[in-house]
């Protein structure tokens, strides 16, 4: 087992424990002037030089890096500086009569020395998301990026080293095995973003320093199409959250459970929506992304051959070009269940198609499966939509639309078991990263004074009161 005194970081990880109170201890002021200069650096300084490097990762048009990259993340910073000052506040609570002669509160208090693992799909999104809520609870903070999206992981190590002293926020570019050397360390808390199957091997290593850990993982999310829905409109939004960052999208509508009778008519909208969204020639649009490497290149055109051979009907797209990654919007009815397009996150532009008759299908379906990180549902139908979402979990979810529940920071935003975790965002995740400390000060000399041993009959009558009436 390795020594902890040798691990490669063990000595930066030393100097962020030592600075740990004095980053605690700031003012919120001082915390906002932290987090306004994160904002220039997004909004002015850099914000060219990341439209750059998203485009150099996977050709991400800088508009989709505008709005999914920086946007969330400026207004992650606006919310939070709105609202800092009272988070951070003493809050009061209630102290029951039976305590009288005390006050309780809770404090905030930062974690302390916390450890970020980002993913390469929104790499300046999901790092410097989580790294406000982190600055905004007064932590000290080690980042390790993917290493997927190197020019992405470069441009945010310049950013942190410009901007932050490294015993405050440090960053590491690297392999994974920077990230397996990180999660020895007994950090007080891990905020990691990525697939469920390296979220699992998170939480092991958290458990051997009893770490806290918020998991913000991934899965299949179901959308949900009834006959009462103004098709059209479904269609429009169901291919902006399907194939923004071409697929590769946590929240992404996964699969579509479509009624029956509306087959037809949605293969004809989908295919005169992917021409109106990215022309005749989507290769050709300046509007669609690329996949980001050739080992998920080759996932995702391995899931169309399985289509091509195992009875599936490939009613639009298909078509790959592999020396740019480029990946066709794909639209694929009759897909067996044990398919990797039904067992596999997708996290690519292909979007496979159910249908049912009777809306517990839907219901059952979904239920067979890991609970969804998000589910949609679009319908006129309030009946309809109720039934679907008291008979299903999810981690979130839009009805009439998708992938906007993110964008809003008052809602919490996170998984549940096997697609998270624990929740971010605005205030939540201001608490991912505090622990509230639960206080309590006695002013007077209270009641619980008069049950101190020895216990006397008179004790014994009051404590039976007690428990009678407080
Ligand atoms: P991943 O789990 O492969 O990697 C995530 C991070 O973990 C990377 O930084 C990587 O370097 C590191 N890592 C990989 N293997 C590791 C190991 N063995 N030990 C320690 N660290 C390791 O995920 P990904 O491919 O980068 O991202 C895609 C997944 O993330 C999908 O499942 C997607 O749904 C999920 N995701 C979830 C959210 C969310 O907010 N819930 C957002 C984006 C992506």
């Amino acid at each position: 087992m390795e020594d902890i005194h040798t691990n490669p970081y063990y000595g930066i990880f030393n100097r962020q424990k030592t600075n740990q109170f004095k980053v605690g201890n700031t003012t919120y002021k001082e915390r906002i002037k932290k987090l306004d200069a994160l904002m220039v650096a997004l909004e002015v300084d850099y914000k060219q030089k990341i439209r750059e490097a998203m485009y150099a990762d996977f050709k991400k048009p800088y508009l989709e890096t505008d709005l999914t990259e920086i946007y969330p993340v400026l207004t992650e910073i606006r919310f939070a500086k709105s609202n800092l000052k009272s988070w951070m506040k003493k809050q009061k609570v209630d102290t029951p009569l039976s305590l009288l002669g005390a006050s309780s509160y809770i404090v905030y208090e930062p974690k302390g020395v916390c450890l970020l693992i980002s993913p390469w799909n929104f790499p300046i999104n999901l790092t410097f998301g989580p790294l406000v809520s982190a600055i905004a609870a007064g932590n000290t903070i080690i980042i390790k990026p993917s290493e997927m999206t190197p020019n992405a992981s470069k441009v945010m190590a310049e950013i942190v080293s410009a901007l932050y002293k490294e015993d405050e926020v440090a960053l590491f570019e690297g392999e994974v095995e920077v990230s397996e050397h990180l999660l020895k360390l007994p950090f007080n808390h891990i905020f990691f973003t990525g697939s469920p199957q390296v979220g699992k091997i998170v939480m092991k290593a958290a458990s051997k320093h009893l770490t806290s850990v918020t998991l913000e993982l991934g899965g299949k999310s179901p959308t949900i199409i009834d006959d009462s829905a103004n098709l059209e409109k479904a269609v429009e939004k169901i291919i902006f959250g399907k194939f923004t960052n071409a697929g590769q999208t946590c929240i992404a509508p996964d699969y579509i459970l479509l009624q029956e009778n509306l087959k037809e008519q949605f293969t004809t909208l989908f295919k005169s929506k992917i021409k109106q969204f990215y022309t005749d020639q989507v290769a050709l649009s300046d509007s669609y992304s690329r996949i980001v490497n050739a080992k998920h290149f080759e996932r995702l055109t391995g899931y169309i051959a399985e289509a091509k051979i195992n009875g599936s009907t490939i009613v639009s797209g298909g078509a790959s070009d592999g020396k740019d990654h480029f990946i066709e919007p794909t639209l694929v009815f009759d897909v067996p269940e044990d398919s990797k397009l039904m067992q596999d996150e997708i996290f690519g532009p292909i979007l496979p198609v159910k249908t049912f008759s009777t809306l517990q299908e839907p219901v059952d379906y979904i239920n067979s499966k890991e609970k969804p990180l998000a589910l949609y549902i679009y319908s006129k139908s309030d009946k309809n939509i109720d039934f679907i979402m008291s008979n299903t979990r999810a981690g979130s979810g839009c009805i009439n639309h998708n992938l906007l529940q993110f964008l809003n920071h008052n809602l919490p935003f996170g998984g549940s078991n096997n697609s998270g975790l624990g929740k971010s965002h605005g205030f939540f995740g201001f608490e991912a990263f505090s622990n509230k400390r639960g206080m309590m000060k006695q002013h007077t000399m209270g009641a619980t004074d008069l049950l101190t041993p020895p216990y006397t009959n008179f004790k014994q009558k009051l404590i039976d009161f007690t428990l009678k009436w407080f």
